[in-house]
């Protein structure tokens, strides 16, 4: 059955802060870090078998009420990031521990970051990371095609290095996340401009889905931002 939202492989829909709907080649739908209803984005009314989330703060684990009974990874377990590795049809699900903070995570908390591989592409979800990356969790991570990067600052890494971070897992695509909008314009993180700042061009998505076409005649050498909108 396909998910409501989601049309076919390849597709992904930004749904809000940290909330991507994405569809593997084999059909996994995938649902990264939903908010919960205190959250004023949208309703997630998405179907999906898999659900992960990179810390137990409610902006990102909110998985009650979901459609249907997906699977729900959860990356913090206790007071840290466990290294869970878990494949569920085509996709292999891999957490790298990080931290919620630039102070050793006494601030906010442990953060996993997802690496999600896949037949044509890996996709990495930093969740809420506060600090930039160094060498042994780039390495770590490893491929990376598709990155989904916080740009807003103050609970997050601000755009500046948000833009550091980009450079050290070099994607193909990089789509920015966790930023000001109208939805929570309340909210003391930033809007992405600090992150576009740093770059010769981005690309703005429509809102709705959109696809991710690897294909090389579709990129060019460099990495592109991609920012995508509600
Ligand atoms: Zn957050």
């Amino acid at each position: 059955m396909k998910p409501d939202n989601i049309r076919e492989v390849r597709y992904m829909k930004w749904l809000g802060h940290a909330a991507f709907g994405l569809v593997s080649q084999g059909g996994v739908r995938i649902l990264t870090d939903p908010f919960d209803n205190s959250v004023p984005y949208p309703h997630i009314a998405l179907e999906c078998d898999v659900v992960t989330v990179s810390h137990e703060h409610f902006d990102h684990n909110g998985v009650e009420g979901l459609k249907g009974s997906p699977r729900v990874l959860r990356a913090v377990v206790g007071k840290e990031a466990t290294p869970l590795d878990e494949t569920v049809g085509d996709v292999r699900f891999r957490v790298v521990p990080s931290l919620h903070d630039d102070k050793g995570g006494s601030l906010r908390g442990p953060n996993g970051i997802f690496v999600m591989e896949m037949p044509d592409m890996t996709v990495v979800h930093l969740g809420d990371l506060g600090h930039p990356l160094d060498e042994k969790t780039v390495s770590a991570i490893g491929k990376c095609d598709v990155l989904l990067v916080p740009v807003g600052g103050h609970y997050t890494i601000d755009g500046k290095t948000a833009a550091q971070v980009v450079r050290s897992l070099r994607p193909k695509v990089a789509i920015a996340m966790h930023f000001k909008t109208s939805y929570i314009k309340d909210w003391p993180i930033s809007g992405p401009e600090d992150f576009e700042a740093e770059w010769k061009s981005v690309k703005k998505l429509p809102p709705g889905e959109f696809d991710v076409d690897l294909s090389p005649d579709k990129l060019g050498p460099e990495t592109e931002i991609w920012i995508p909108a509600i």
